[in-house]
């Protein structure tokens, strides 16, 4: 496995490492692509992602620059959570979604560039949530994306 693998894997509770480690050895044995985005989460990033959408967007910023995150562009100025407490903070979940390569040809030159694909309504995503989804739980892990009224796609916890 990869070490940016381990190295996040390594941010998990040791109680719960054995069920990611499986998730993610099970995604990589079947050849489906994916990214880490998130594992571990101090209390004050959490914070800031609370008040994301709930805050004056100059304000969240202003915190989220602290921090060390990336300025949210108004696009992005919406609520993302409704936990005040997260299972990232303990150490027990891990964000985790599809990677989609794209083959560009120009000037007779090959390049390749990755997206996550974020809309579940553009044709053909939706089966590479799911895919992973079934993986992970399958591995028994709770997914997010199983919540009912706030679906979390990306989010994979193991609850101790
Ligand atoms: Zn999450």
């Amino acid at each position: 496995m990869l070490q940016v693998y381990e190295d996040k894997l390594n941010e998990l509770d040791a109680r719960v490492i054995k069920y990611f480690y499986n998730f993610v050895q099970t995604l990589l044995d079947r050849d489906r692509p994916f990214k880490i985005l998130e594992v571990y989460r101090s209390q004050e990033v959490q914070d800031v992602y609370y008040a994301q959408g709930r805050e004056p967007l100059v304000e969240v910023n202003a915190r989220r620059k602290e921090l060390g995150l990336y300025q949210l562009p108004p696009a992005e100025d919406r609520i993302i959570t409704h936990a005040k407490k997260s299972t990232h903070t303990d150490r027990c979940a891990m964000d985790l979604v599809p990677r989609i390569t794209m083959v560009n040809f120009k000037d007779g030159r090959r390049t390749e560039s990755e997206r996550i694909p974020w809309n579940l309504d553009e044709p053909g995503v939706l089966p590479l949530w799911e895919a992973i989804v079934r993986i992970g739980v399958a591995c028994g892990l709770e997914a997010g994306a199983k919540w009912q009224g706030f679906a979390d796609w990306p989010h994979y916890q193991k609850i101790i």
